[in-house]
């Protein structure tokens, strides 16, 4: 099994306490363990993908949630802490899926990719919906509960229980 590294929605409008939909510090709070997972991706030559809301701003998105991560403004940058490598590879989306709308699922493919390993936010909006897509064609998902945050505690609970027990991907951690 070859596994990828999803980093998703790293972004300063989420992680950045001045973000424009910042998960205050519950999103701060996971930067170091989502750092460590890149590090150890690297070290094991796995494959790093960052997932990145781009939105357009006129997107429809902004219907149900106010502005975010506009595409090429300072909010919908990678935060600094986890600054991409040459070599990675950046995956803009306008949805919450980072399969919807996007190449990713060609890329795993063609890269022979069968296995995902997700970090991010937020756990029951992006995390939740790319875990969900990437069940539903077949990928083997594993979330390390430390490495995923959300402004809303419970929210997020309610998510990893349903990447568990519904998705039936894996749970690494305690975090939960
Ligand atoms: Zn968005």
């Amino acid at each position: 099994m070859k596994s990828t590294l999803l980093v998703v929605d790293c972004l300063n409008d989420f992680l950045d306490l001045r973000g424009l939909l910042n998960c205050g510090e519950a999103g701060r709070a996971v930067l170091p363990a989502i750092a460590r997972e890149i590090a150890a991706a690297r070290a094991r030559g796995m494959e790093v993908v960052y997932a990145c809301d781009a939105h357009r701003p006129d997107d429809a998105e902004f219907g149900l949630y106010p502005p975010h991560c506009l595409e090429g403004t300072w909010g919908a940058e990678i935060v600094p802490e986890l600054r991409p490598e040459p070599g990675d590879r950046i995956v803009p989306k306008r949805r919450f899926s980072a399969f919807f709308g996007t190449d990713l699922d060609l890329w795993l493919r063609e890269n022979r990719s069968d296995a995902l390993r997700i970090v991010g936010v937020c756990t029951n909006i992006c995390v939740l919906y790319t875990t969900a897509d990437a069940r539903m064609r077949g990928y083997d998902v594993t979330v390390p509960t430390d490495a995923v945050a959300s402004f809303d505690s419970a929210a997020h609970g309610f998510a990893l229980g349903q990447i568990r027990d519904v998705l039936k991907a894996s749970l690494e951690g305690t975090g939960e």
